[in-house]
C-alpha cells in the first residue's frame, strides 16, 4: 500500500462539512420523525432491496453531502494539462480517513495521482465505479461564473466538471460510501478508483494503472464508467447504456521527395503527394457497414423519429445501400453517419516553412475511428492499400484495440429492472458513442464496461460539457445520487 501521506491542503478539508452534518444528523435524531424511523430495523431502512419513498429522510442527507462533494471536487483544481489530479486524490483520502476506508494511491507522474479503495464481499467477480478525476480547460472570459466556482445559480450546480465527469464522480462517491456506511453484506468486492488524465487519452490513469497496478483488475466482471446518458422527451426517458465504442486510429502520412525552388516545380513533392493522398481519401469515403450493436441503438432511435427518418433507421441495414438516406445521414447527422462507416478526418498538416521553397518532406494527420469489429491493421492495410500508391508512408501515432461489451449481464438487467421500477415507463437503451473514454482500456481485458449516467438531460437543457458554462441541474443531480445508489446495491446485493 502506497500512502502519499500529503497534508490535505485546508480548502479541500471536510472538517466543515462534516461539522454541519452532524448538526443535521443530531437535529434529525431529535425531530420525531426521526424517532420514528430510527426506532426501525436498520434493514428496512437501507431497504434490502430497493430504497423505498418512506426513506427519503436517509437519501435526503446523502444528496446533501453529494452536493457538497461536487461542489468540492469543482473547486479542486485539476484541469488537464497540467492535470494535477493528486489534488482530487487527497481529497479522496481525507474522506476515506474520516470514514475509516482503507485506500492506496499511486502517482503516474509527479502530481498525476490515482486513488482506489475496496470495500470486499463475497466471491462473485467485483465492480470497478470508475471515474477520472481530470478536467478540459476552460476559457474564463467565455464563462459567467468562474469556472471553478462550483456555486449553485438558480437551482445549476456550476463549473468545469460539473458534467464531464466530477458529477458522476460524486454520485459513485455517494454510492460507494453508503455501501461501506450500510455494513450489508456484499456478493462480490465494489471498488472505487478514480484516476488521472483521461482527458488527454488516459495513459498517466487507467492505461498505466493497468501496467503497473494491475492487481486492482484482477478477478473484475463490471466496471461502471461515464459515457451514455439519460434524456427526458415529452415525459418519456431513456437511459442510455454505452456498451462499445468507434476505434481511435490517430495517424501520420510523410511523404519524402526531391526539394527545389519553387519556381520550377517538378510534376512530384513530398507535397503533392500528400495531397493527393488526402484527395484520394476524400473521393473515396469508407464503403458504409452496419455492426450489431449498431443496428439495435438506430432501432431504438427509431422510437422517438418521425417518418422521415424512423423507416430507415429501423432497418439500417437497408437503409445505407440507399445512397440518397446516406447523403441525408451525412449531411443532417454527421454523427450518426459516422456509426455506420469507419471515418477519417483530416485535421493537420505541414508542407514547406518557406514559400518559395519546395520542402523535402510533408506530412498530414488523420484522425480515424473505425467500426469495433475489426483489428487496426486490417484497417491501416485497407488505407495502404488505397493510397500508397501516392508513394506516402502511413505511421500510427495511436490506436486502441476495439472490443463490444455484450448486455446479457446481471449489471445490465439491474439497470432495466431498477431504473423501469424508478422510473416507470422509461426504457434502457444500449449506445454506441463515436467519442471514446477509459472503458476501452477495461474492455481490452475482458471486463464488462458500461458507460452510464442516470442524470436525466431534457432537450434544449445547456450542458455545457468541454464547453462554457458547464452546469447541472441540483435537483435532477440528487436524484440521479439516489437512482445510481440503487441500481448498484441491486447488483452487490443477493
Ligand atoms: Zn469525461
Amino acid at each position: 500500500m502506497l500512502r502519499l501521506g500529503y497534508p490535505v491542503p485546508r480548502e479541500l478539508s471536510t472538517i466543515a462539512n462534516r461539522h454541519s452534518q452532524e448538526l443535521l444528523v443530531h437535529a434529525f435524531r431529535k425531530s420525531l420523525l426521526g424517532k420514528i424511523l430510527l426506532s426501525l430495523p436498520l434493514a428496512a431502512l437501507l431497504g434490502l432491496t430497493l430504497m423505498p419513498a418512506a426513506t427519503a429522510q436517509i437519501g435526503q442527507s446523502l444528496e446533501d453531502e453529494a452536493v457538497v462533494w461536487l461542489q468540492e471536487l469543482i473547486r479542486t483544481d485539476t484541469v488537464n494539462p497540467p492535470g494535477n489530479e493528486t489534488r482530487a486524490v487527497e481529497y479522496f483520502s481525507a474522506i476515506f480517513d474520516a470514514e475509516g476506508i482503507a485506500y492506496e494511491t499511486a502517482e503516474s507522474a509527479p502530481g498525476r495521482g490515482n486513488i482506489w479503495a475496496r470495500i470486499e464481499g463475497g466471491d462473485e467477480p467485483a465492480l470497478i465505479l470508475l471515474q477520472h478525476t481530470d478536467v478540459v480547460p476552460a476559457d474564463e472570459q467565455y464563462w459567467t461564473i468562474d469556472p471553478l466556482s462550483g456555486d449553485i445559480r438558480d437551482g445549476y450546480i456550476l463549473g468545469r466538471g460539473a458534467r464531464d465527469m466530477k458529477g458522476l464522480g460524486a454520485i459513485q462517491l455517494a454510492t460507494f460510501l453508503s455501501l461501506h456506511r450500510s455494513g450489508v453484506e456484499l456478493n462480490r468486492d465494489v471498488i472505487f478508483l478514480a484516476t488521472a488524465d483521461e482527458e488527454a487519452g488516459g495513459f498517466f490513469g487507467v492505461g498505466w494503472l493497468i501496467d503497473n497496478r494491475p492487481e486492482i483488475f484482477d478477478d473484475v466482471g463490471f466496471v461502471l464508467n461515464e459515457g451514455g446518458g439519460a434524456s427526458q422527451d415529452e415525459g418519456e426517458v431513456v437511459f442510455g447504456v454505452e456498451v462499445t465504442q468507434k476505434v481511435p486510429v490517430w495517424l501520420r502520412l510523410t511523404a519524402v521527395d526531391t526539394p527545389g525552388h519553387g519556381s520550377s516545380p517538378r510534376p512530384e513533392s513530398s507535397v503533392t503527394r500528400i495531397v493527393e493522398a488526402l484527395y484520394t481519401l476524400q473521393q473515396n469515403p469508407f464503403p458504409p457497414r452496419v455492426i450489431g450493436p449498431v443496428a439495435d441503438y438506430f432501432a431504438g432511435l427509431a422510437l422517438d423519429m418521425g417518418p422521415e427518418w424512423a423507416p430507415f433507421y429501423n432497418n439500417i441495414e437497408q437503409a445505407i445501400e440507399d445512397p440518397d438516406f446516406m447523403a441525408r445521414l451525412h449531411q443532417q447527422r454527421p454523427g450518426h453517419n459516422s456509426l455506420v462507416r469507419d471515418t477519417c478526418s483530416m485535421t493537420r498538416m505541414n508542407g514547406s516553412n518557406k514559400i518559395n521553397v519546395i520542402p523535402p518532406d510533408a506530412w498530414a494527420e488523420l484522425d480515424c475511428r473505425i467500426l469495433p469489429d475489426k483489428p487496426s491493421e486490417q484497417f491501416i492495410a485497407e488505407l495502404d492499400e488505397l493510397i500508397g500508391f501516392t508513394g506516402v508512408e502511413i505511421e500510427t501515432i495511436m490506436a486502441f484495440t476495439p472490443a463490444i461489451s455484450q448486455t446479457n449481464t446481471r449489471l445490465f438487467q439491474a439497470i432495466e429492472s431498477v431504473t423501469q421500477e424508478l422510473h416507470p415507463g422509461s426504457r434502457v437503451q444500449a449506445a454506441v458513442s463515436t467519442g471514446f473514454t477509459d472503458s476501452h482500456f477495461t474492455r481490452d481485458l475482458g471486463i464488462v464496461s458500461y458507460g452510464f449516467n442516470p442524470l436525466i438531460t431534457v432537450p434544449g437543457e445547456h450542458t455545457g460539457v468541454h464547453g462554457n458554462d458547464e452546469q447541472v441541474p441540483e435537483a435532477r443531480f440528487r436524484r440521479a445520487v439516489s437512482d445510481y445508489y440503487a441500481i448498484v446495491r441491486n447488483v452487490v446485493i443477493d
